[in-house]
């Protein structure tokens, strides 16, 4: 059914984010699904529930997808770099610098899981609509290219950087204004939107830029939104980001790269079809490539961020089924052991999953049920009036396309310890973050003195 990869045959176009599953998923009559070769009931009782699985295969085939495409439809350089809030980690670098990717990241934090990761600075960017002086500092220091979002970042910037120090490498995002289709959270190309620079303020800037002696500016960005299945508004996108590359280089500026931002959508459910990687990098290619022939400009390097289309489909999570509550004529409800602080996703922006058990992935689905999570909300629910056949206590449920925005987003909401992530590939498991225990979440806590009662 949903399993594998429905584009299979045409290899030359494989495309993760097209699917439903990992690349590797396999179904065994006797020991139900398995992905990177390992048997996901097994997962699940070595390293208990919640757990995210994460398939390399699918991940570096994802990567490499990009980079196929990019060499092939884009007759200058280029340089794909992950939006590493998708979902962070020392692992994840890693696998995205053998791959040859930069990193964007948003936080002292992601950009300190960069360089430990061991990415070089002219490899990362840091992005964000509120950058603190600790931020920019760490970024300086390490050749990290800033994007600066407003007028505060410049400001920040200018008192950081050491008079005869070394220039501060910058990249302007500006706010293209165009529309697309995605949940209003997550739109972020539309003039109110809090990132970049309105288009308006863009020549101000670039003179401003011009004659900072601390500063050298040599790349533009944009990104539209996120979780997007429409083509036209990249190909926009592309001619908006040539005329502030015109004015830039008009006003005496070296620009030497386009960011393009990310955006590109996946398959959660069946009825989702998002272009292939292949076709967006082609459409933003193509557009690109003529905009600057018509304006009559170097073809600039390309970048392009992607976050969600490189690692969701790589990531399944792994629960347990627990109590279950049968209201007749209405719902039953069948709760597992994880919800909203391993995925807010549903209960933020009431995303869309498709799952199944996972000693009986094909089983017939003759029940609907409502799986829900087990925090102290009644919309933790993951999964809404779902199909799936007869399920127990204590039965693992498979939860796809959980790649990105999952960890990443994850809480500790009702103090419950976030899950385990494991990197599965051809039947082995290694583990990329620990699970947290109780114990880890009172580290931070102080009780004064004074409270603390004698006798
Ligand atoms: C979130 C984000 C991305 C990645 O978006 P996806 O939809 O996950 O591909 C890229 N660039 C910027 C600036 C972002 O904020």
């Amino acid at each position: 059914m949903f399993i594998g990869s429905p584009y299979e045959s045409e290899c030359d176009l494989i495309s993760p984010n097209r699917n439903l599953t990992p690349i590797t998923t396999e179904v065994d009559e006797k020991l139900g699904m398995m992905i990177g070769g390992c048997i996901l009931t097994d997962l699940a009782s070595r390293y208990s529930t919640p757990l995210y699985v994460i398939d390399e295969a699918t991940l570096r085939a994802s990567c490499r997808a990009y980079k196929k495409a990019l060499k092939k439809h884009y007759p200058s350089e280029s340089l794909p770099i992950y939006a590493s809030k998708a979902n962070s980690s020392l692992a994840l670098t890693s696998l995205m610098k053998s791959e040859g990717f930069g990193l964007d990241v948003v936080s002292e934090g992601e950009l300190l899981t960069a360089l430990r990761g061991g990415l070089p600075g002219e490899r990362i960017w840091l992005h964000g609509n509120n950058k603190s002086e600790a931020e920019l500092r760490l970024a300086y220091n390490n050749q990290v290219t800033v994007v600066v979002d407003n007028q505060h970042d410049l400001d920040r910037l200018a008192e950081i950087v050491p008079s005869g120090g070394k220039p501060a490498r910058l990249m302007l995002r500006f706010t293209p204004g165009i529309e697309c289709h995605t949940h209003e959270y997550i739109r972020t190309g539309h003039l109110d939107s809090k990132f970049g620079f309105d288009p308006d303020d863009l020549k101000e800037v670039l003179f401003q830029i011009k004659d900072s002696s601390w500063a050298v500016l040599n790349g533009i960005h944009a990104h539209i939104g996120s979780q997007i299945f429409e083509l036209d508004p990249h190909r926009d996108l592309a001619k908006v980001m040539v005329d502030v590359y015109k004015m830039a280089m008009g006003i005496g500026h070296c620009i030497e790269d386009i960011n393009v931002g990310g955006g590109l959508g996946i398959r959660y459910v069946e009825s989702d079809d998002p272009p292939s990687i292949d076709s967006w990098v082609l459409t933003i290619a193509k557009s690109l490539t003529q905009a600057c022939h018509e304006a009559d400009l170097q073809l600039p390097r390309l970048i392009c961020e992607p976050g969600r289309s490189l690692v969701a489909t790589s990531g399944v999570t792994l629960y347990r089924l627990g109590s279950r509550k049968s209201i007749p004529g209405l719902r039953t409800y069948l709760s597992i052991d994880g919800g909203m602080s391993d995925n807010p996703r549903p209960i933020t922006y009431q995303s869309l999953y498709t799952a199944c058990l996972a000693h009986i992935p094909n089983g017939t689905r003759d029940q609907n049920v409502t799986i829900a999570g087990k925090h102290c909300e009644s919309g933790d629910v993951l999964l809404k009036d779902f199909a799936i056949p007869k399920a127990s206590s204590g039965d693992v449920l498979v939860v796809f396309s959980t790649g990105a925005y999952n960890s990443s987003m994850s809480s500790n909401y009702n103090r419950i310890p976030r899950p385990a992530a494991v990197l599965v590939n051809q039947g082995q498991a290694d583990l990329v973050l620990r699970r947290e225990r109780p114990e880890d979440l009172l580290k931070y806590d102080v009780l004064p003195e004074r409270l603390i009662e004698v006798g």
